[in-house]
């Protein structure tokens, strides 16, 4: 089974937790293991924590990472590292490679990343070569590298389940013991 984990760069808490937390929850739905986040916001840790909570799920976030040590010991562990980027290579020309990719690191910024990032990273990839956002640039990714489609995927002892109709809303809530 493939391993995909996310590596979060340059969050700012004062202005990114919107979108780091959306960006967990795109790496959670879409098949992502886990997200390192490479700056300190127990905040972020602990919603996405909640989401898991209620959701179901393993997906974790660890806190405050060191990006170099872990790039590191992902690639010592044999995994490749992709940072996504706008001035990469565009993606449709490498998602046959990172498919064949058994453990993925992929790696998105906020205002501005490291630039040793393109040095350490194995591809630097677009997603169109593009202004837009993380978010977007996850998720178009990880859509297009799975192997299954990601929205059949269930979520293990979750809580609450939705039970998808065509109008109105249904929600399933598992009592805890
Ligand atoms: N001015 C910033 C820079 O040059 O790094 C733009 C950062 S953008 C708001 C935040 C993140 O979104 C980027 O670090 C990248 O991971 C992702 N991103 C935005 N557009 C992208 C694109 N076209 N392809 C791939 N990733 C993109």
């Amino acid at each position: 089974m493939k391993r995909i984990v996310l590596l979060r760069l340059g969050h700012r808490p004062e202005r990114d937790k919107r979108i780091t937390t959306h960006v967990g929850l795109t790496a959670r739905l879409l098949g992502a293991e886990g997200m390192l986040l490479a700056s300190n916001d127990p905040g972020i840790v602990k919603s996405l924590d909640g989401v898991v909570e209620r959701w179901g799920g393993n997906f974790y976030v660890k806190n405050d990472v060191n990006f170099k040590q872990e790039i590191r010991k992902w690639k010592e562990e044999g995994g490749k590292v992709c940072h996504l980027s706008m001035y990469g290579v565009n993606l449709p020309d490498v998602t046959a490679e990172l498919k064949q990719c058994e453990k993925l690191m992929l790696v998105v910024g906020a205002e501005k990343v490291p630039p040793e990032i393109y040095q350490l990273a194995d591809w630097n990839v677009a997603v169109g070569s593009q202004p837009h956002s993380e978010v977007t640039a996850l998720a178009l990714t990880l859509d297009r590298i799975a192997e299954e489609d990601p929205l059949e995927k269930e979520f293990s002892d979750a809580e609450l389940t939705i039970i998808p109709m065509e109008c109105g809303k249904k929600v399933i809530e598992k009592v805890r013991d």
